[in-house]
């Protein structure tokens, strides 16, 4: 992603709000991110107002070094920044579906890190099932090394030092007006909008 800093905007998605139908619907997409995010830009912008510092760090060298942060600040931005980075990199990571499968470099490293892109998809959707309240599941990349990770609450794979290749987000908010409690369904159903092809560029540029 793009290096961001201070004041966040909320950036249009890149894509129609009904573009993944029918694989998650149009009304989740606005308030997923016309309000939700919104809220992470605002409260972020607002914990960084008063700080002449962290104004000038964009907002990956924001969350990979908490221990760094001012005390007063840690929490605030570590869930503020946490929910405008996840979120982007939620959204960017979906598309109209049009591939459905990895192919190329990704396909190759789902085959030598999982088995091949079921035994992948069947251990990414056990890890997103696993996760309790809310949060996200990750692939990411550690180092030559791809793991599944997840995440609580809006904690980022960046303050382990990992590269984050590919996100689900399972707050209920993201899947609670189409799904209601069935987050099973809301994973089946976003295994059909990923963007595959960002996920293979970024694994590319690790
Ligand atoms: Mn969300």
């Amino acid at each position: 992603m793009k290096e961001r800093y201070y004041p966040f905007e909320n950036e249009p998605l890149p894509y129609d709000y009904a573009a993944l139908e029918p694989y998650i619907d149009t009304e989740t997409m606005h308030f997923h991110h016309d309000k939700h995010l919104q809220t992470y830009v605002d409260n972020l912008n607002a914990a960084l107002s008063d700080s002449e510092e962290l104004k000038k760090l964009s907002l990956e060298q924001l969350l990979s070094h908490p221990d760094e942060l001012p005390e007063q600040k840690r929490a605030a931005i570590i869930n503020n920044g946490g929910g405008v980075f996840n979120h982007s990199f939620y959204f960017e990571g979906l598309e109209k579906c049009e591939m459905c499968k990895p192919c190329g470099e990704l396909a190759k490293a789902f085959d030598a890190a999982f088995g091949g892109f079921e035994a992948f998809c069947d251990i990414f959707k056990k890890a997103a099932l696993g996760v309790f309240g809310s949060g996200y599941a990750w692939l990411v990349a550690d180092g030559e090394t791809l793991k599944i990770i997840t995440t609580p609450n809006q904690n980022t794979p960046l303050a382990d030092g990992y590269k984050p290749v590919l996100c689900i987000d399972v707050w209920e908010h993201a899947y609670y007006l189409k799904n209601k409690n069935l987050r099973a369904a809301y994973v089946d159903n976003w295994f059909h909008v990923v963007n595959w092809n960002r996920a293979e560029m970024l694994l590319l540029q690790r």
